[in-house]
Protein backbone atom coordinates (compact mmCIF):
# COMPACT_ATOMS: atom_id res chain seq x y z
CA UNK A 1 0.00 0.00 0.00
CA UNK A 2 0.77 3.65 -0.89
CA UNK A 3 1.26 5.76 2.12
CA UNK A 4 3.13 9.37 2.64
CA UNK A 5 4.34 9.27 5.92
CA UNK A 6 8.18 8.14 6.51
CA UNK A 7 8.77 4.70 6.91
CA UNK A 8 11.10 3.22 9.77
CA UNK A 9 11.20 -0.02 11.83
CA UNK A 10 8.81 0.84 15.05
CA UNK A 11 6.78 3.39 13.38
CA UNK A 12 3.02 3.64 13.58
CA UNK A 13 0.85 4.70 10.74
CA UNK A 14 -2.97 5.30 10.17
CA UNK A 15 -4.00 4.30 6.46
CA UNK A 16 -6.31 6.03 4.83
CA UNK A 17 -10.55 5.50 4.79
CA UNK A 18 -10.31 3.84 1.56
CA UNK A 19 -6.99 1.65 2.49
CA UNK A 20 -8.97 0.74 5.75
CA UNK A 21 -12.09 -0.45 3.30
CA UNK A 22 -10.05 -1.99 0.95
CA UNK A 23 -7.97 -3.99 3.51
CA UNK A 24 -10.83 -5.46 5.96
CA UNK A 25 -13.79 -5.43 2.96
CA UNK A 26 -11.99 -6.42 -0.25
CA UNK A 27 -8.83 -8.24 0.80
CA UNK A 28 -10.63 -9.50 4.07
CA UNK A 29 -7.52 -8.85 6.48
CA UNK A 30 -7.95 -8.52 10.03
CA UNK A 31 -5.79 -6.77 13.14
CA UNK A 32 -2.71 -9.12 13.35
CA UNK A 33 -2.39 -9.51 9.47
CA UNK A 34 0.46 -8.35 7.68
CA UNK A 35 0.92 -5.81 4.77
CA UNK A 36 3.36 -4.55 2.68
CA UNK A 37 3.55 -0.18 2.65
CA UNK A 38 5.96 2.01 0.45
CA UNK A 39 6.35 5.98 0.27
CA UNK A 40 8.56 6.59 -2.93
CA UNK A 41 11.36 7.09 -0.54
CA UNK A 42 12.30 4.91 1.99
CA UNK A 43 12.07 1.30 0.23
CA UNK A 44 9.25 -1.64 0.72
CA UNK A 45 8.30 -2.35 4.42
CA UNK A 46 6.73 -4.95 5.79
CA UNK A 47 4.03 -3.83 8.83
CA UNK A 48 1.16 -5.33 10.95
CA UNK A 49 -2.57 -4.47 11.01
CA UNK A 50 -2.53 -3.11 14.91
CA UNK A 51 -6.37 -1.91 14.31
CA UNK A 52 -8.88 -2.25 11.88
CA UNK A 53 -12.37 -0.31 12.19
CA UNK A 54 -14.72 1.48 10.08
CA UNK A 55 -12.74 3.88 7.64
CA UNK A 56 -10.17 3.23 10.12
CA UNK A 57 -6.25 1.37 10.26
CA UNK A 58 -3.73 1.55 12.03
CA UNK A 59 -0.07 -0.37 10.89
CA UNK A 60 2.85 -0.73 13.00
CA UNK A 61 6.14 -0.90 10.97
CA UNK A 62 8.49 -3.74 10.90
CA UNK A 63 11.31 -4.62 9.12
CA UNK A 64 12.13 -3.27 4.91
CA UNK A 65 11.79 -5.99 2.52
CA UNK A 66 13.22 -4.14 -0.58
CA UNK A 67 15.27 -0.89 -0.82
CA UNK A 68 14.03 2.24 -3.22
CA UNK A 69 15.59 1.15 -6.53
CA UNK A 70 16.45 4.61 -9.13
CA UNK A 71 13.42 5.03 -11.34
CA UNK A 72 14.02 4.84 -15.08
CA UNK A 73 13.46 8.79 -15.23
CA UNK A 74 11.29 9.09 -18.39
CA UNK A 75 8.72 11.31 -18.29
CA UNK A 76 6.07 11.16 -19.89
CA UNK A 77 4.10 14.59 -21.51
CA UNK A 78 1.02 13.55 -23.18
CA UNK A 79 -2.26 15.45 -24.92
CA UNK A 80 -5.64 15.28 -22.82
CA UNK A 81 -7.37 12.17 -24.59
CA UNK A 82 -11.28 11.04 -24.13
CA UNK A 83 -11.49 9.65 -20.15
CA UNK A 84 -10.96 6.08 -20.97
CA UNK A 85 -8.10 6.42 -22.89
CA UNK A 86 -6.54 9.08 -20.48
CA UNK A 87 -6.71 6.64 -17.88
CA UNK A 88 -5.61 4.11 -20.13
CA UNK A 89 -1.83 6.34 -20.54
CA UNK A 90 -1.73 6.70 -16.80
CA UNK A 91 -2.07 3.32 -16.33
CA UNK A 92 0.33 1.92 -18.52
CA UNK A 93 2.56 4.84 -17.89
CA UNK A 94 2.56 3.96 -14.33
CA UNK A 95 3.03 0.27 -15.10
CA UNK A 96 6.25 0.89 -17.20
CA UNK A 97 7.91 3.14 -14.82
CA UNK A 98 7.24 6.52 -16.25
CA UNK A 99 8.40 8.64 -13.35
CA UNK A 100 6.53 12.31 -14.03
CA UNK A 101 3.16 12.36 -15.95
CA UNK A 102 2.74 16.01 -17.98
CA UNK A 103 -0.74 15.90 -19.03
CA UNK A 104 -1.03 18.76 -21.70
CA UNK A 105 -3.82 20.74 -23.50
CA UNK A 106 -3.27 20.93 -27.55
CA UNK A 107 -4.87 22.91 -29.92
CA UNK A 108 -7.20 19.98 -30.58
CA UNK A 109 -7.76 18.72 -27.47
CA UNK A 110 -11.18 18.01 -26.45
CA UNK A 111 -11.07 18.13 -23.22
CA UNK A 112 -11.28 21.05 -21.30
CA UNK A 113 -9.72 19.73 -17.85
CA UNK A 114 -8.85 16.52 -16.21
CA UNK A 115 -9.73 14.90 -12.80
CA UNK A 116 -6.69 14.55 -10.92
CA UNK A 117 -7.77 13.21 -8.19
CA UNK A 118 -9.01 10.01 -10.33
CA UNK A 119 -5.61 9.92 -12.40
CA UNK A 120 -3.70 10.24 -9.00
CA UNK A 121 -5.81 7.18 -7.63
CA UNK A 122 -5.22 5.23 -11.07
CA UNK A 123 -1.51 5.65 -10.58
CA UNK A 124 -0.89 4.58 -7.04
CA UNK A 125 -3.31 1.52 -7.96
CA UNK A 126 -1.45 0.74 -11.17
CA UNK A 127 2.58 1.67 -9.20
CA UNK A 128 0.80 -1.15 -6.31
CA UNK A 129 -0.55 -3.77 -8.93
CA UNK A 130 2.93 -3.44 -10.71
CA UNK A 131 5.11 -3.60 -7.31
CA UNK A 132 7.24 -0.37 -7.92
CA UNK A 133 8.26 1.48 -4.89
CA UNK A 134 7.02 5.54 -6.61
CA UNK A 135 4.15 6.43 -7.51
CA UNK A 136 4.69 8.96 -10.80
CA UNK A 137 4.79 12.89 -10.20
CA UNK A 138 0.92 14.01 -11.85
CA UNK A 139 1.70 17.62 -12.86
CA UNK A 140 -1.56 19.28 -12.96
CA UNK A 141 -2.84 19.79 -16.89
CA UNK A 142 -1.76 22.50 -18.66
CA UNK A 143 -1.30 24.23 -22.08
CA UNK A 144 1.57 22.51 -24.35
CA UNK A 145 3.31 25.99 -24.48
CA UNK A 146 3.21 26.80 -20.65
CA UNK A 147 4.49 23.15 -19.79
CA UNK A 148 6.90 23.12 -22.40
CA UNK A 149 8.39 26.78 -20.64
CA UNK A 150 8.64 24.42 -17.75
CA UNK A 151 10.53 21.91 -19.57
CA UNK A 152 13.81 21.31 -18.02
CA UNK A 153 16.49 22.37 -21.08
CA UNK A 154 18.74 19.86 -21.06
CA UNK A 155 16.36 17.03 -21.11
CA UNK A 156 15.40 15.62 -24.90
CA UNK A 157 11.94 15.74 -25.56
CA UNK A 158 10.87 13.02 -27.94
CA UNK A 159 8.14 14.50 -29.95
CA UNK A 160 6.08 11.34 -31.75
CA UNK A 161 4.69 12.49 -35.20
CA UNK A 162 3.45 10.50 -37.85
CA UNK A 163 2.71 11.17 -41.42
CA UNK A 164 6.66 12.90 -41.56
CA UNK A 165 9.80 12.60 -42.68
CA UNK A 166 12.02 12.51 -39.07
CA UNK A 167 14.32 9.44 -37.58
CA UNK A 168 12.98 6.45 -35.82
CA UNK A 169 12.88 7.27 -31.71
CA UNK A 170 15.99 5.04 -30.75
CA UNK A 171 16.27 2.79 -28.57
CA UNK A 172 17.41 3.28 -24.85
CA UNK A 173 17.74 6.98 -24.37
CA UNK A 174 17.58 7.49 -20.34
CA UNK A 175 16.77 10.96 -18.65
CA UNK A 176 14.29 11.78 -21.36
CA UNK A 177 10.85 12.55 -22.42
CA UNK A 178 8.23 11.75 -24.82
CA UNK A 179 5.55 13.71 -25.71
CA UNK A 180 2.72 12.06 -27.52
CA UNK A 181 -0.76 14.28 -29.08
CA UNK A 182 -4.23 13.89 -29.22
CA UNK A 183 -6.33 11.56 -31.18
CA UNK A 184 -6.31 14.53 -33.83
CA UNK A 185 -2.51 14.91 -33.86
CA UNK A 186 -0.97 18.10 -33.47
CA UNK A 187 -2.57 21.43 -35.25
CA UNK A 188 -0.23 23.89 -36.68
CA UNK A 189 -0.39 25.91 -33.77
CA UNK A 190 1.44 23.36 -31.70
CA UNK A 191 3.90 22.80 -34.35
CA UNK A 192 4.95 26.19 -34.00
CA UNK A 193 5.00 26.32 -30.01
CA UNK A 194 7.49 22.88 -30.43
CA UNK A 195 9.83 24.79 -33.21
CA UNK A 196 10.58 27.55 -30.01
CA UNK A 197 12.28 24.78 -27.91
CA UNK A 198 15.98 23.34 -28.85
CA UNK A 199 15.46 20.05 -27.19
CA UNK A 200 12.05 19.27 -29.07
CA UNK A 201 13.47 15.94 -31.17
CA UNK A 202 10.20 15.44 -33.77
CA UNK A 203 10.72 11.17 -34.31
CA UNK A 204 8.54 8.65 -35.89
CA UNK A 205 7.14 5.82 -34.28
CA UNK A 206 6.72 3.68 -37.77
CA UNK A 207 4.71 4.04 -41.11
CA UNK A 208 1.17 3.21 -39.50
CA UNK A 209 -0.67 5.72 -37.63
CA UNK A 210 -1.16 4.42 -33.91
CA UNK A 211 -3.55 5.46 -31.65
CA UNK A 212 -2.60 7.90 -29.52
CA UNK A 213 -2.29 5.32 -26.05
CA UNK A 214 -0.39 3.01 -28.54
CA UNK A 215 1.47 5.42 -29.02
CA UNK A 216 2.11 6.37 -25.81
CA UNK A 217 2.83 2.88 -24.94
CA UNK A 218 5.17 1.96 -27.68
CA UNK A 219 7.25 5.23 -27.51
CA UNK A 220 7.76 4.92 -23.51
CA UNK A 221 8.97 0.64 -24.11
CA UNK A 222 11.61 1.99 -26.99
CA UNK A 223 12.98 4.68 -24.67
CA UNK A 224 13.88 1.62 -21.84
CA UNK A 225 14.48 -0.67 -23.84
CA UNK A 226 17.68 -1.76 -21.95
CA UNK A 227 17.09 -0.33 -18.95
CA UNK A 228 14.08 -1.39 -16.53
CA UNK A 229 13.70 1.49 -13.95
N1 LIG B 1 -5.21 12.16 -36.77
C1 LIG B 1 -3.84 11.92 -37.09
C2 LIG B 1 -3.71 11.50 -38.53
O1 LIG B 1 -4.65 10.93 -39.04
O2 LIG B 1 -2.62 11.71 -39.07
C3 LIG B 1 -3.30 10.80 -36.21
C4 LIG B 1 -2.99 11.20 -34.83
S1 LIG B 1 -2.46 9.81 -33.86
C5 LIG B 1 -3.96 8.92 -33.72
C6 LIG B 1 -2.24 10.47 -32.24
C7 LIG B 1 -0.81 10.72 -31.83
O3 LIG B 1 -0.08 9.51 -31.76
C8 LIG B 1 0.00 11.61 -32.73
O4 LIG B 1 -0.17 12.98 -32.45
C9 LIG B 1 1.43 11.16 -32.46
O5 LIG B 1 1.95 11.82 -31.33
C10 LIG B 1 1.26 9.70 -32.16
N2 LIG B 1 1.51 8.81 -33.31
C11 LIG B 1 0.65 7.97 -33.91
N3 LIG B 1 1.24 7.26 -34.88
C12 LIG B 1 2.54 7.65 -34.88
C13 LIG B 1 3.69 7.25 -35.66
N4 LIG B 1 3.61 6.35 -36.59
N5 LIG B 1 4.86 7.87 -35.37
C14 LIG B 1 4.95 8.80 -34.41
N6 LIG B 1 3.90 9.21 -33.66
C15 LIG B 1 2.72 8.63 -33.88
Amino acid sequence: LHVTDPLAAGATIELSAGQAHYLGSVMRRSAGDGVRLFNGRDGEWDGRITSLGRGKAGVAVEFLVRPQADDADTWLMFAVLKRDQTDLVVQKATELGVSALLPVFTERTNAARVNEDRLQAIAIEAAEQSERLTVPALHPARPLADALAAWPAARPLFVAMERTDVPPLALSTPHSGLLVGPEGGFGPRDHAVLKQFDFVRPVSLGPRILRAETAAIAGIVLLQASRYG
